[in-house]
């Protein structure tokens, strides 16, 4: 950034709340149908098609402004806002001009480890339009192809003050966002779905100066990546058109991200430019105080407030915290076994590592993970007293997954019959058949010891720890303690 001079971004961030029908009639938004095969004659808007508000949708959307501390306007209103686009066949879209049903509240979240905060506006209700497809394979070139699937799927539009100075704040303040949003399960976040998208008002004045200056506005950023990447060019633009003395003008613009630069869509229209009427199919909802007071008390705790209890009450340094709060049914199993285990590193390093891996692997979230926190605590119990190298509680674990025996039971079997004594009677044959090679041994050929290793290790089943296994061996070969060659 030149001397003396700041960025000034705000955001518009629309997130598709996670309903399973859309905002005003029963047609499901499931992601990926066949193009035009969720429709009906209210999301289309035809001709006597009456409107009906989805409860859902207006629950999720309070939970949101509860969690962000905005004003609930109990009166949730909307209106028209009429403007013709190919993929919007009604001509209009319903939102909440005049009254947004959350206004206020702020966002906490960090830049890099740096606590930081921004005013909302507000946060309202409204519907989302279809899709126009061009950019495929299937389209040729001077075509356009409508698909209305996406034609009143609910959104909720959240819309910051002008606050944020950097690029990277901004990545960071929808990268929080999100996380809160999934936390709340108010939406899934998925960027490369469409469930979250971002426009970004951006301009440049001098450091301090009151007034914001003339912005332009970045439309349909679907990535972290896009919207940290269009904002720094963005930036770095305005800042070139200042340096020679010319004023940045009004403009709307979209990222070419295969250019890596931002192209005009249109100059800017105004609010004024839109033509808004109250909706007269939709009567004012009115929203009982005693449903907000029981959303209000059902909040979860915040991501970015358990981040931080995470890192005060376990110690835990603040990138493996925000690791294990990314998703709040990690952080639950985590607490779980930390508690139950009383070692909370050796469980937050079982989470990040071993139990993240076979997540991984079988493909399921920790949710669906199947091994319950009560059995991983009672493994890494018997890690942190010494009674199972970590080698072997992860083949404990591994067969869990294989086998989906008990966890006792398998810890139970290797205290009996496996594999110690398995272990020891497999030494003594080996050292039997080798006996020669037992008296070189101790009569200093010490790189013999690799040799028994490898003739144990053959010898046993795949579940050997070969921690265990060198230590019983270099146990049998230091003695009998009559030996005046022993270790
Ligand atoms: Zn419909």
């Amino acid at each position: 950034m030149a001397e003396g001079l700041e960025a000034v971004i705000g955001l518009e961030v629309h997130v598709q709340l996670l309903t399973a029908s859309k905002l005003f009639c029963g047609c499901s938004t499931a992601f990926g149908a066949a193009p035009n095969t969720q429709v009906c004659p209210v999301c289309l808007g035809l001709p006597g098609a009456l409107p009906v508000l989805n409860r859902r949708a207006v629950e999720l959307a309070l939970r949101l402004g509860l969690a962000l501390g905005c004003e609930i306007d109990r009166h949730c209103r909307f209106a028209r806002k009429q403007y013709f686009y190919p993929d919007l066949p009604k001509g209009y879209q319903i939102t909440q001009f005049w009254a947004p049903l959350c206004c206020g509240g702020r966002m906490e979240f960090e830049v890099d480890g740096t606590p930081r905060s921004v005013r909302l506006r507000h946060a309202h209700l409204e519907e989302d339009a279809g899709r126009s497809v061009h950019a495929e394979a299937y389209v040729a070139e001077d075509e356009t192809l409508v698909d209305l699937n996406r034609c009143g799927v609910p959104l909720v539009e959240i819309v910051t003050e002008p606050e944020l100075h950097s690029p990277r704040e901004a990545a960071c303040f929808v990268a929080e966002l999100r996380r809160l949003l999934r936390c709340l399960g108010v939406s899934d976040g998925q960027m490369e779905r469409g469930s979250l998208r971002c426009d970004a008002n951006v301009s440049i004045r001098p450091k301090g100066a009151p007034d914001q200056g003339v912005a332009t506005e970045i439309k349909n950023l679907n990535s972290l990546r896009a919207l940290e990447r269009a904002l720094a060019t963005e930036v770095a633009r305005q800042v070139a058109v200042r340096g020679q003395g010319e004023a940045v003008s009004h403009q709307t613009l979209c990222w070419d991200a295969a250019a890596q630069a931002v192209a005009v869509m249109r100059d800017k229209e105004y609010a004024h430019d839109y033509r808004y009427s109250p909706e007269p199919d939709l009567p004012p909802a009115c929203i009982p105080e005693r449903w907000i007071e029981k959303l209000r008390r059902a909040l979860p705790e915040l991501p970015l407030a358990r981040k931080r209890r995470l890192e005060r009450e376990y110690g835990l340094p603040p990138e493996r915290a925000y690791l294990l709060t990314d998703d709040s049914s990690l952080a639950d199993y985590f607490e779980a076994v930390a508690k139950a285990v009383g070692v909370p590193q050796l469980a937050c390093n079982w989470m990040t590592g071993a139990v993240a891996r076979t997540a991984k692997q079988l493909h399921v979230s920790i949710a669906e993970f199947p091994v319950p926190a009560s059995s991983l605590a009672k493994l890494l119990v018997e890690v942190r007293d010494g009674a199972l190298s970590d080698h072997a509680a992860r083949q404990v674990l591994s067969t869990m997954i294989a086998t989906g025996r008990p966890v006792e039971d398998l810890l139970a079997s290797r205290g009996t019959s496996l594999p110690r004594p398995e272990v020891g009677r497999v030494i003594e044959e080996v050292l039997f058949q080798h006996s020669t090679l037992v008296s070189g041994y101790r009569q200093g050929k010490k790189q013999l010891f690799g040799f028994f290793i490898g003739e144990v290790m053959r010898k046993l089943p795949d579940e050997a720890d070969p921690q265990e296994v060198r230590a019983l061996l270099q146990e049998r070969l230091a003695g009998p303690p009559a030996d005046p060659e022993g270790d």
